[in-house]
């Protein structure tokens, strides 16, 4: 697998405006938020897209899922909303081959998306 971004974010190579870490996850703020809250969190175990996931532990996907919610309870959007967004290939606009998702808050969110 290539080094994209986030590796070099995870090893320190690149620097990022963290708001959360443990040894599993780690939740950094996206360079070019696309609402008031945007931050991309990721595994410390890499793979490249979401289609991979079932090869993973389920446990660790589960730890995943939650230290999403942790993260935004912490950044105090339970009562506002959030919305969680997982790109996977071309069509949905992946640009990082590193698995991530996004928790988007901070202001109204059209549906269906773009
Ligand atoms: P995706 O389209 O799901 O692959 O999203 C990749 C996201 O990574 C985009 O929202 C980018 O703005 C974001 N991004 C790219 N480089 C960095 C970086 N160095 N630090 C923080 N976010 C980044």
């Amino acid at each position: 697998m290539h080094e994209t971004v986030f590796d070099k974010i995870l090893s320190g190579d690149l620097p990022a405006d963290s708001v959360y870490e443990d040894d599993e996850v780690l939740a950094f703020r996206d360079i070019n938020p696309q609402a008031p809250v945007h931050i991309l969190v990721i595994p410390k175990a890499k793979f490249a897209r979401f289609t991979e996931i079932a090869s993973r532990p389920i446990e660790e996907t589960g730890r995943f899922f939650s230290a999403i919610s942790k993260v935004a309870t912490s950044l105090n959007l339970d009562d506002s909303g959030y919305r969680v967004v997982i790109n996977n290939g071309r069509d949905s606009g992946q640009a990082v081959e590193y698995f991530h998702a996004h928790i988007l808050a901070g202001r109204r969110f059209a549906w269906p998306p773009g």
